[in-house]
């Protein structure tokens, strides 16, 4: 699966790295952020809170899988206050994160999958009067998992900060080896 992933991204990726999901720290201190909405996203879509599973029994889902790959894309901006050029970033990260997870899908692999941000996949999210539109590629964000992604980067030895006039997003494909 690293192989795979990697290839299909070998032009952005920065740095990746494979480890065993029991390492992943998981942070009450994160979690309690969501609750907080201090993103804004809680209570809006279907891969937030309080939509997606509780933190235990998505830990009992994503602890399935024996393998994590965690990986980083660095991207532009134009100077520290272009939010335009994060959310496109943030976008994109996102965008890379769902089609290889469509293409894993054709392969009819088994996997899960924790990105950047909410999903947006779509323009106005269904949440909560109608179902989700795609439910095979709408993955929770790493801080809903209670992740703390700079403590991550750090404990792995990942670039969290990559320089002035960048932003770096990561993504954390779960699987079991063959
Ligand atoms: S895929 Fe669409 S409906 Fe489902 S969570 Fe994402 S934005 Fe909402």
């Amino acid at each position: 699966m690293k192989n795979i992933i990697e290839k299909l991204i070998e032009n952005k990726i920065f740095q990746s790295v494979e480890i065993e999901t029991k390492d992943i720290i998981i942070s009450e201190e994160i979690l309690s952020y969501c609750k907080a909405n201090k993103c804004g996203k809680y209570n809006t879509n279907w891969t937030c809170p309080p939509a997606i599973p509780s933190i235990y029994q998505l830990k009992e889902q994503y602890n399935r899988y024996s393998t994590a790959l965690i990986y980083n894309i660095i991207y532009p901006l134009e100077d520290s206050f272009d939010w335009d050029g994060m959310l496109g970033a943030l976008k994109d990260s996102n965008n890379t994160a769902n089609k290889i997870a469509k293409y894993l899908h054709t392969l009819k692999l088994d996997f899960k999958v924790l990105k950047s941000g909410s999903c947006d996949i779509c323009d106005k999210c269904t949440y909560p009067d109608n179902p989700c539109k795609h439910p095979d590629i709408a993955y929770p964000p790493l801080e809903a998992y209670g992740i703390n992604v700079m403590e991550l980067a750090k404990k792995f030895n990942l670039n969290y900060y990559n320089g002035v006039n960048t932003i770096t997003y990561f993504t954390i494909f779960f699987y079991n080896h063959e």
